[in-house]
């Protein structure tokens, strides 16, 4: 059905193959709770699909044969989960699709006065900002173990850092912390001398499975759990590119606190730092930001909250909001 033979793909550590979108609705009592699977693939023979639960917006990896899912359409899916969590995120995401950057969720609903973190691993030629992470683990470590982070990973970046991406594993498989795994694209291309509107995925020539699926594919391949979240190369999108996005299941995550850009953050935004070593200034603000809250962080009153969780939550309350700012990247 597609190429997903990326050049110079990681490793297939886990050997995924046959990729493709997959839609299905599981109800209980079949399922647990109500479940839409979104993928299904094959690894080491086992046939598998990736669903999410609408109400929490987690994902999880199963095995396909056990649910016995009959295949319906994108429009059915919407149809069953409109009124959930997961529904309402992405009729937001699709009526903040406007602007021509920061389309999709850019705040949400923490349980106390914190924010929830996104670190951008856009292709780079510097390392891992391993600091920001060990910095986190250390500050937080009186409150929060595991510190909850969305990464927001792309495919070159992992095929290009294989020893930090180790790294990274390491310190989730060690309870240090916990990823929210967010797509970023595979090539997350970028080219300065064009305008935005033709820029980023908005470029000519840019091939949706490959950008959407293959970096899916990869993640599984590298042991990561790809979770329900999108997040657009330089925040930068389009009407069509959104619905074509959330057409693949996907729910796009914005910012509406981008450090290095000088935006300040509130309670609930969802901040964004860049931990490919390309925005040191957005990490050192991060950083300021999480010593000032020391008192607080051991008073449990500032933490850092998880990504799904805390857009569920705000769904559920209606208490979400969509930015349409424009001109800043
Ligand atoms: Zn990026």
């Amino acid at each position: 059905m597609l190429a997903l033979a990326a050049p110079g793909a990681a490793q297939e550590a886990q050997g995924v193959s046959d990729y493709r979108v997959f839609f299905a609705v599981c109800h209980a009592p079949r399922c647990e709770t109500l479940l839409v699977a979104l993928r299904t693939f094959t690894r080491r023979g086992q046939h598998l699909v990736l669903a999410v639960d609408p109400e929490s917006l987690a994902t999880r990896v199963l095995p396909a044969d056990d649910m016995k899912l009959d295949e319906v359409s994108w429009e059915r899916v919407r149809e069953e989960t409109w009124d959930t969590p997961y529904g309402r995120a992405l009729a937001d995401s699709e009526r903040s699709a406007t602007a021509e950057q920061d389309a999709g969720i850019v705040h949400a609903l923490t349980p106390g006065n914190g924010v929830v973190l996104t670190i951008d691993l856009c292709p780079s030629a510097h390392p891992l900002d391993r600091r920001l992470f060990t910095t986190l683990i250390l500050d937080l470590a009186p409150a929060e173990k595991p510190v909850p982070v969305g990464i927001a990973i792309t495919g070159r970046w992992m095929i290009e850092h294989p020893k930090d991406l180790a790294w990274l594993r390491q310190r989730e498989r060690e309870g240090e912390i916990a990823v929210t795994w967010i797509n970023h694209s595979f090539n997350h291309r970028y080219d300065k001398r064009l305008p935005l509107s033709r820029n980023f995925l908005l470029e000519s020539g840019t091939d949706p499975d490959l950008e959407v699926l293959a970096t899916e594919k990869a993640m599984i391949d590298q042991g990561l759990l790809p979770s329900i979240f999108f997040r657009f190369p330089g925040l930068v999108s389009g009407p069509e590119l959104v619905g074509r996005v959330v057409a693949y299941g996907l729910i796009p995550v914005g910012s509406d606190a981008w450090l290095a850009k000088h935006e300040v953050p509130s309670t609930g935004s969802i901040v964004l730092v860049h931990g490919n070593g390309n925005e040191p200034a957005g990490v050192d603000r991060l950083l300021a930001l999480v010593k000032r809250e020391q008192t607080a962080i051991r008073e449990k009153s500032w933490l850092l909250s998880d990504l799904p969780k805390s857009v569920s939550r705000a769904e559920r309350s209606h208490a979400w909001k969509v930015a349409s700012r424009m001109g800043h990247r």
